[in-house]
């Protein structure tokens, strides 16, 4: 049986719009019947307490996921070996660019914005020697392809950048495209729904997969909920967390009935939802999620969608 997941980053209180993905991934993987998994994703971006308020409020919305929650700084041996097969293989390299060397280089005409201009790739002995003493590498994937294609189930086929992409930070740390790669192989992870703002990580991931030997998952990349501004929603959005709105009076069923509306599947249940669920009936426009100041206080929801 494959698996679908959810998987925060505990930088703090999961929103409206977080929740929202991960009923979306409840519902994908449940109505595929597939094993749903919670995956913590703390390598960086981890504040105290967070990873704790974030699986209450998934409980309180009513999602039930399968096995232990597994958290990526515990995993670090298996992001380790990754990197040690992919270095037997020749296929990294030191960088010892800072961010402003790539954006300088990366800006030069004819450079895709954005990408590794492909600076230390081929570094002497000598260079590295020189340029370790000045600061630490990082690790890049020394990749042969420019491109790859991923298969979407709402974006259709998408064709994304493949760079020398990092895979070990210069601080040690695994890069969350690695890491995100090495955890769903071997969780045999074969679904993966998430927010669309990572659907152009996708291609790099994907193509890490297969070098990796793993089965490239299905994805879907989901809308984002938007604030009345169109900008993303974000909790200083006030309103959008579940302590947010407990102290308008809005319960975390009435939240859950907010986010289940504003998919136009029924409300009565994540079971009802379920049993209704059809990803080609998604709405292909983003939610927008403005508050009502004078609901707010009345126990009705607000912020329904515009
Ligand atoms: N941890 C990422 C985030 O919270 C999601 C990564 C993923 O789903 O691949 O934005």
């Amino acid at each position: 049986m494959g698996a679908g997941r959810f998987a925060p980053s505990p930088s703090g209180e999961l929103h409206l719009g977080n929740l929202r993905t991960a009923i979306l991934a409840w519902l994908f993987a449940r109505s595929t019947n597939r094993r749903f998994l919670l995956r913590i994703e703390d390598l960086d971006r981890a504040r105290a307490g967070a990873e704790e308020l974030q699986l209450a409020d998934l409980r309180a919305i009513g999602l039930e996921w399968d096995g232990p929650t597994v958290r990526q700084t515990e995993r670090t041996e298996l992001y380790t070996a990754a990197i040690e097969e992919l270095r037997s293989r020749d296929l990294l390299f030191e960088c010892f660019c800072t961010r402003r060397d790539i954006t300088e280089a990366s800006s030069a005409p004819h450079a895709a914005p954005g990408t590794y201009p492909g600076t230390c790739r081929d570094l002497s002995a000598s260079e590295r020697e020189a340029k370790r003493a000045v600061r630490p590498a990082a690790l890049r994937l020394r990749s042969d392809t420019h491109e790859f294609a991923i298969t979407d189930v709402l974006h259709g086929r998408f064709t994304g950048i493949v760079d020398d992409f990092v895979v070990l930070r210069n601080d040690s740390v695994p890069a969350y495209n690695l890491a995100v790669v090495v955890d769903d192989g071997i969780q045999g992870i074969d679904q993966v729904v998430r927010g669309d703002d990572l659907l152009t990580s996708a291609p790099r991931q994907a193509y890490l997969a297969q070098l990796l030997g793993y089965r490239v998952p299905t994805y879907a990349h989901v809308q984002l909920a938007l604030n009345g501004e169109g900008r993303r929603l974000a909790k200083r959005d006030g309103s959008v967390t579940l302590g947010q709105l407990a102290q308008h009076g809005t319960s975390p069923e009435a939240a859950r009935t907010m986010i289940l509306a504003s998919l136009g599947l029924p409300t009565s249940s994540l079971d009802a939802a379920l049993d209704a669920f059809d990803p080609t009936l998604l709405p292909t426009h983003p939610w927008v999620f403005t508050t009502d100041p004078n609901a707010l206080g009345t126990g009705k929801p607000i912020g329904w969608p515009s």
